[in-house]
């Protein structure tokens, strides 16, 4: 499709995840990618949880999702949360919605109980392997008899209910990422789309969902490209709209297996709680795999705007730790005075006195990353300083008149710092780095910092004369 035509779609699209863990940074793209297109378009933004299994899905896991989408500011107008005309958005609470779709199926014949059991399933993909074939269902239970069926179902024998898929046929599957991809009906086997508890298999609760939502983008991970065929079937025989689908490249880990928790995925809770910024994350994200015309800071509007899934490419996107650091960067140098100080002011509190925050956050702002790099310089600013045996050796290399000097020049322009260094210059005959390393090293303890005579408007006088006199230990 032309980047014309998307332009011209409005999209309802979703984000489904499964309450089975934290999200991580994978999950969120998707959710972010699909939250912007719908926005870009005008449409609407859904969130749908599936939480149908059972055993690894929790009511806390689901309210932390929600808690950590609605941090990274991507809002839905419908959702568990808050309802929406198609509700319920739950997959537990739909379960009767999905009843008649299957009685459809049945009274069509384009699905059929399926007796066999978990070990005949299992003998009869075995033998295919050690034949070289691909594994799937050969269709013992398609041709049952109704009635034998009806009798063993009387019976009580559990069955699950299978989709019936043509033997004959190919079936095109456009997809918005990939282009279309073909399907040889004979390929694909009859799948499960209730299970022998009762419980609706997940090709078949997504895709009535998705059509009873009236969604018409689906985008969701490349993991779930084999899933589409499937699920277009279903919606064909049930007469229900076929969304767009688009599949999202992988991303990688530093290991170039797919990112997970093993390979430097952290979780967008472990994110929040080292302090990135939600809007950084967006920059991230929206610039993996997805190229913007430039590669700028963009507020939300702009990420809105500037978004096009003709943009997204084909090739796996690589997690890059350096990258996320990057756009936090930027995102710090954006805040407003106020917003800084609103983000950093639990791990100032009490280490920096309130007359000196608006100098001291200008003093660090371009040299912090996060909340405890600033508590690491207000700690560095405001309290003593224990320097290493090396940084105290390399001071005292400096020679005593040296510091003789420094005190001296200290003592003439104590609220100076531009006239003491210039006297210290003229007294000591030193300039540029010679004259200003030794200062920085005693006076913060570091090598680098913020610029100097910014951090100096914000020590506190006692601490520089202890540092000038090289009163190392205190
Ligand atoms: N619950 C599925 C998942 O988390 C949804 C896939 C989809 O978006 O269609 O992978």
């Amino acid at each position: 499709m032309s980047g014309a035509y998307h332009s011209m779609m409005i999209y309802s699209s979703r984000f489904a995840p499964s309450p089975t863990g934290r999200v991580h940074l994978g999950n969120v793209r998707t959710a972010l990618f699909a939250y912007l297109a719908a926005r870009q378009s005008g449409g609407r933004f859904v969130l749908r949880l599936e939480d149908t299994d059972l055993e690894r899905s929790s009511p806390a896991l689901a309210d932390a999702l929600l808690e950590d989408l609605h941090w990274l500011g991507l809002d839905w107008e419908e959702g568990p949360d808050r309802g929406g005309p198609f509700a319920p958005y739950r997959q537990m609470e739909r379960l009767p919605l999905y009843e008649p779709y299957y009685q459809q199926l049945l009274a069509t014949g384009q699905a059929y109980p399926c007796f066999c059991t978990t070990e005949d399933l299992h003998r009869e993909r075995e033998l295919q392997r050690a034949n070289g074939q691909a594994p799937r269902y050969a269709g013992r239970c398609r041709g049952l008899p109704t009635a034998l069926a009806q009798e063993r179902l009387a019976r009580g024998e559990p069955a699950s209910l299978r989709f019936a898929v043509p033997h004959q046929g190919t079936l095109r599957v456009p997809d918005l990422i990939w282009g279309e991809r073909s399907y040889q009906l004979g390929d694909l086997g009859d799948f499960v789309i209730r299970r022998s508890d009762g419980s609706p298999a997940f090709f078949f609760a997504n895709a009535i969902d998705d059509a009873l939502m009236e969604i018409n983008l689906v985008l969701r991970g490349e993991d779930h490209l084999t899933n589409t065929p499937r699920q277009i079937l279903l919606l064909q025989a049930l007469g229900l709209p076929v969304p767009s689908y688009g599949h999202l490249p992988l991303i990688l880990g530093n290991d170039s297996q797919p990112l997970s928790k093993r390979n430097g995925a952290a979780s967008i809770q472990e994110l929040r709680e080292q302090g990135y910024l939600p809007e950084a994350l967006c920059n991230y994200l929206g610039n993996l795999g997805h190229h913007f015309p430039s590669e700028e800071w963009r507020d939300r509007s702009r990420l809105v705007q500037d978004f096009s899934l003709a943009h997204v490419g084909r090739a796996p996107a690589r997690f890059d730790p350096e990258q996320l650091r990057h756009w936090q960067a930027l995102g710090v140098q954006r805040l407003s005075l106020s917003e800084l100080q609103d983000w950093l002011q639990a791990s100032l509190s009490g280490l920096v006195p309130s007359d000196h925050l608006t100098k001291f956050l200008q003093a660090i702002r371009g040299n912090i990353l996060f909340p405890r790099d600033a508590q690491e310089w207000a700690i560095r600013c405001y309290q003593p300083l224990q320097l290493p045996p090396t940084v105290q050796q390399e001071l005292l290399a400096e020679g005593t008149a040296f510091w003789a000097m420094a005190r001296q020049a200290y003592e003439e322009h104590p609220e100076d710092f531009r006239s003491l260094t210039r006297q210290l210059a003229l007294r000591s005959g030193r300039k540029g780095k010679a004259l200003f390393h030794p200062l920085r090293l005693a006076l913060t303890g570091l090598e680098h910092g913020p610029e100097l005579a910014a951090l100096w408007e914000c020590l506190p006088p006692a601490m520089v004369k202890q540092r000038l006199s090289l009163d190392l230990n205190s």
